[in-house]
Order: C-alpha cells, then structure tokens, then sequence
C-alpha cells in the first residue's frame, strides 16, 4: 500500500460524521458569536468556559480542514476539497470578532497566579493566557479585528492567491517547449551541465512575463505588513515575527553573528565545487545543485523503510515505535502521481493522535533521508498531543527541530555503511542543504529585511527587487558565487516572502537545521540520558519560549558559541569532503 489511509478522519465528503461535524462548526461560531457577547466580569467559570469552547471548535475545524488539505494535496483535480475548504474558511473568518473578545476577556485576567492554583485546566492553559496577557497590548479593538480579519479575504490573502495561480499555472519557454516553473527549476539537479545553464537562463528571462504582477504581489503584502505593525504598535515587522516567534532578539543575533563567522567555509565549498565542475570564478548560480557524484545505488520503498528502521532503532524504542505505527497504519503517501503536489510534508493530526507523511519518493538516498526527516515531525507530533488543542502548536523556530535530529540519525548511520562514492554524495547532499539553511536563508532574510524597510516610502519595481536580491546574494555567497551567474528572481520563486501571516519564514530553516546539530552533537557525548531529556523537551516545545526550550536540554541559544559548534559540524564535513573528492583515484 503506497497511498494514506485518511479514514480514521472521514470517509469522504458524503460521510454522514464529515457533514454532521461541518454543521456543528455552524452551529458552534453562532454561538461562539452569542456568547462572546455575555462575557463580562472574570471569574473561573468565565475562563473555563472560553477555553473549553475554543478548544471544542479548534478540534472539530481542524478536524474538517486537515481532511480536506490533506486530500487535495495529493489530487488537486478534485475541486470539491478546495470549495469545501474555502466555505470552512469563510465561516472561521468569522470567528475573529468573538476570538478578539474572547482574547480580551482572558487578557483583563489580573490573579492568573491564583486562578491556575485553583483549577487544574485553566493551570494547563497558563502559558497560553500568559502569552495572550503578554500580547494584548498589541491587540486592537474586537470591531477592528473583525473588520482586518473581513477585508482581508478579498485583500492581502487576494494577493497571496494571485502570485500562487501564476506561479503554478505559468509556462515559459524552455527550448521551443512550454514548461512550467516547476519543471524548469528541477533541471538544476540534471548530471547534463548544458540542461542546467539553459534552464537557469529560461527560468531568468520567463519570469519577465510575469514580474510586474508579482512585484505589484510583493509590495501590496509587505506594504499591508508594514501598516499592521504600525496599527498595533510593534517596533518593526522583525519585531513582531519575534514576537511571534516566542523569540529573543539576542537569540537571533548571537545565531547570525555565528553564521558571519562560518561564512568563509561555505565559500570555499562553493570554489572547490565550482572547480570540480570546471569554473574558475565560483559556482554559477544553476550549478549550486549540480551532482558532482552520484552512486547509481536505487532504493525500494521497502528498503527505505527497513533503513529508517534500523537506524531509528539506534536512538531509542519510542522512535522505533512511532515508525513502526506509521508503515503498518498507511499513515504515508509515498509515490508521485497526477495532480500530487511536488515536495514532501508532515501533517501532525492531535485530534486522532496520529499525523500524515506526503512525499515524492523517487527510488534514491535522498528520498529515504526526506521520509526519515517527515517521520522525525511525525515523532514531534506523537509528544505533543495529549495536549489540549490550544496548546498544540509550535513556533517557527522549533518546527524543523525533531525532523532534523530524525534527518541526522539516517544520514550518519547511511555514512558509516557507505562507499567512497555513496559517502561523497551523502556529505555533498548534506552540504548543500546546509548551503541552503544557512547561507542562501541569510540572502533571502537580508532580502526581506531591505524590502520591508524600502517599502515604507516607495513602490519597488521589479528592476529594484531585482537590484536588492543580487545584493542580499553577494553579501551571503560572497566570492563563492560567480558574480556574473547570481540569481535575482529568487523573490518570484519562493512563496514564503507572499504570506502576510508568516513573515521571514527563513531565519527559522537555519535555527532548526543547526539548533538541531546542536542537541545531536549533545546525545554524541550524552547518550542516552539525553534522549529523555529530549522526550520532554519536545512534549514542552508548544507551551515555552525558545530560549526555555533550549534550557530544557541545557543549551544557552543566546549565545553565540552554541550555534558556533553546530556551525563546526557543517565545516568538518566541507573539510572532509574537500579531502576525499580531491583524492587521486
Ligand atoms: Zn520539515
């Protein structure tokens, strides 16, 4: 069985418990409406009942929506999901107004201390309440909130859909063929060099088509972040994706500051495989993922399973557990298919205590490493869902945490078994991620702090978005990139800078790629005394800050000398592969 099982959600649309549960969503943001309205003096029933109501019709609206996410991502044909998605979302849009009530009613708490001595489940939320005491200064007045919260689905999300829609359904000219972006960009893994610099030039001169209308995307979603930090107050919109973040900004610094510091080897990795490739000035952009080895080694899904298996078992019984339960309860949809989307994610699903793994398994090593990485969310899911609803979820940050560590347990156990060329490939895969995480991310955050800021006062057409990605590009990559062969359209490429909700969505790749380095190098030299410390340190990610978190397994993140030693793992690996690919055969 290659394809999920989704039915402990529903068996389908026509499902008597689908329909029956979407109309008590109904029925429940009625009354949710009715009843934000009552709200008035704090009592302990008063919080109870707001969040036992919130955590009654997150379950349920979750319930519904993964449901339908999860089956339109692997057959976008079905337009049914999406329409029925789109109705569940009007309906949430709905809850704003209440929720900000709700919000405020939970925020003119003054004796949480006491109320939280007094009732067992408002002491189980005091995190939460804490957090929305400590942000209600940010709030703005429940009217407003509703009104933002209307507007926006035919305003800033209208702009998100318009660049999601071109993007997608955009053809360029690629040889005298129409390929998609998609298409055109995958052609930078081909072992053809040819293949990879016609299609980075495609890929270049296609998005002139387009670059008006995703400029006009960029600016309206940065410009309406920009008025909304001002409405409520925050400093910056950095400011307010830390908050977010439940982050501090000595935490940030001490990372990038780190990262400054390593900046120099990842250069040298770029020469080095810019000359196996036959350049002199640097790697070209289009040939950053160019395979300089590749072992022709193919891998069944049943060997991947086996693979991940074994070296799970390494680390601890409940890892094995987990993946255990997730092959032989067809929580994974493995293959690529017709109207699947491309890449690979982990849908973590509390409300049956189970998650869901989408990928694109295609026969290789790095597929078996995607799949253990997906798994290693799934095992982030498993430790956090007796939680209540509410306290379900994790920041930015924290969310690529376990899948690392999961990533890591394979990619060393597969070193230690592999040949010259198999371990070739595996450190280059493995550098070239970290490439990414690290130094293409510290681009594309440079990127989007310098838009933010030039937005304030003009329109940035897309020659200027241009101008400020090529920027960001050479202070990262440096003189490891050839200055001739940057890559300026990386803006209309990545969807993350079009979310007006998640702003930065790339500063927390390189903390959860190396704050996950880190605890791996702490179980090296702990053993298995860490991996309790672990345990509990995941069951804790949705309910502390980040810096909490990492003194649960004794990490100071505000310092820059931890993320200094993760950094260090990335370089070792640079040196060896620096070594063994130069060796003479
Ligand atoms: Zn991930």
């Amino acid at each position: 069985m290659y394809n999920w099982d989704l039915s402990d959600l529903y068996l389908g649309l026509d499902d008597q418990n689908y329909q029956d549960d979407f109309t008590l969503v109904i029925e429940m943001i009625e009354d949710l409406d009715k009843f934000a309205n009552t709200l008035d003096t704090v009592s302990k029933d008063s919080v109870k009942e707001v969040l036992e109501r919130q955590n009654a019709l997150n379950f349920k609206v979750r319930k519904l929506a993964s449901f339908l996410n999860l089956n339109e991502s692997v057959d976008s044909s079905k337009v049914e999901y999406k329409n029925q998605m789109q109705r569940l979302m009007q309906y949430v849009s709905k809850t704003a107004e209440p929720q900000a009530k709700m919000d405020a009613h939970l925020a003119s708490i003054d004796n949480l201390e006491e109320l939280s001595k007094e009732d067992d489940y408002i002491y189980e939320h005091k995190f939460y309440i804490q957090e929305i005491i400590d942000q209600s200064k940010y709030q703005l007045s429940a009217k407003e909130e509703g009104l933002i919260s209307k507007l926006n689905l035919n305003g800033v999300s209208t702009w998100q859909d318009l660049y999601n829609y071109l993007t997608s359904t955009f053809k360029l000219d690629y040889k005298g063929d129409l390929v998609s972006i998609t298409e055109v960009r995958n052609m930078a893994y081909s072992s053809d060099a040819e293949v990879r610099k016609s299609a980075y030039e495609a890929e270049l001169a296609g998005y002139k088509a387009i670059e008006t209308s995703l400029a006009y995307s960029l600016n309206s979603i940065k410009g309406h972040v920009n008025t909304m930090v001002d409405l409520r107050g925050y400093n910056s919109a950095m400011h307010m994706t830390l908050e977010d973040s439940r982050m501090e900004k000595s935490t940030l610094d001490a990372m990038f500051a780190a990262i400054d510091d390593s900046l120099p080897k990842f250069r040298e990795f770029l020469i080095h495989k810019g000359k196996l490739l036959g350049h002199k000035n640097g790697l070209p952009f289009y040939d950053l993922f160019a395979p300089v080895v590749k072992s022709d080694k193919e891998y069944t899904v049943k060997e991947a399973q086996n693979m991940i298996k074994e070296s799970f078992a390494t680390y601890s019984d409940d890892l094995l557990a987990l993946v255990n339960k997730a092959f032989d309860n067809n929580w994974i949809d493995y293959l690529p298919k017709d109207g699947k989307r491309g890449g690979a994610f982990c849908a973590n699903l509390p409300m049956i205590k189970q998650s869901r793994v989408m990928s694109n398994f295609g026969n290789d090593l790095s597929g078996v490493v995607t799949l253990a990485h997906e798994l290693g969310h799934a095992y982030h899911g498993s430790r956090i869902e007796d939680h209540h609803m509410l306290n379900t979820s994790y920041v930015m940050p924290i969310a690529e945490t376990a899948s690392n560590f999961c990533e890591l347990i394979l990619s060393e156990a597969a070193l230690k078994k592999a040949d010259k060329n198999e371990k070739l490939e595996l450190l280059e895969n493995m550098i070239s991620d970290a490439t990414q995480v690290i130094v293409d991310i510290y681009s594309r955050f440079l990127f989007e702090k310098s838009v933010f800021e030039n937005r304030k006062d003009k329109l940035l057409l897309a020659d200027d978005l241009v101008a400020l990605m090529h920027d960001a590009q050479l202070k990262t990559y440096g003189d490891g990139l050839d200055k001739d062969y940057l890559h300026g359209y990386m803006w209309a490429c990545k969807g993350h800078y079009y979310s007006a909700g998640r702003n930065y969505y790339n500063f927390p790749y390189a903390y959860g790629a190396l704050f996950s380095k880190g605890l791996y190098a702490k179980y090296l030299e702990e053993g298995d005394s860490f991996v309790e410390k672990y345990d509990k340190m995941l069951t804790n990610t949705t309910v502390a800050s980040c810096e909490d978190i990492g003194k649960m397994v004794d990490v100071d993140v505000s310092s820059k000398e931890f993320w200094a030693k993760s950094l260090k793992m990335i370089e070792d690996m640079i040196d060896d592969f620096i070594k063994l690919s130069s060796e003479e055969e």
